[in-house]
């Protein structure tokens, strides 16, 4: 991937940076990431935090996800679109939805996780390895 990734939401009001590269990458079946996203995943990319610039401003929408633990969903107050997200698991790392960058094909999805969640109709690549919860942590 590149080193810079940038990207915004539909409106143009949010946009981000990201000095370095993502550290991890997946695409979450969760059923909450399919309420949030209106679609059977959310394909997302992992960056810290504090190399990740944001301009504009970003609702964040909390609750639980399956492990007990803060999910937090940023989006553009103006359009709605889903940018971001912080995982109380996670300290330090944000998420960045994939959809929103200004090259979505840079992003190359290493994990399928949740897929135990994901409907008949969410095809998935084969070649991915699968997790049907959250990827045990090493
Ligand atoms: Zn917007
Ligand atoms: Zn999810």
């Amino acid at each position: 991937m590149s080193t810079s990734l940038t990207g915004g939401c539909l409106c143009g009001a949010v946009r981000y940076e990201s000095s370095v590269p993502p550290v991890m990458t997946g695409n979450c079946h969760c059923r909450d990431c399919q309420r949030a996203s209106g679609s059977a995943y959310a394909p997302t990319l992992f960056a810290p935090s504090a190399a990740v610039t944001i301009t504009g401003e970003v609702k964040y929408f909390t609750n639980k996800g399956s492990s007990g633990r803060a999910v937090s969903r940023g989006f553009c107050p103006g359009c709605g679109s889903q940018l971001f997200g912080t995982v109380e698991q996670m300290p330090g790392l944000l998420a960045i939805r994939a959809g929103t960058l200004d090259d979505p094909s840079l992003f190359q999805p290493a994990i399928d996780l949740f897929t135990s969640r994901a409907p008949a109709w969410d095809f998935m690549d084969p070649k991915l390895p699968k997790f049907p919860e959250m990827p045990p942590r090493d």
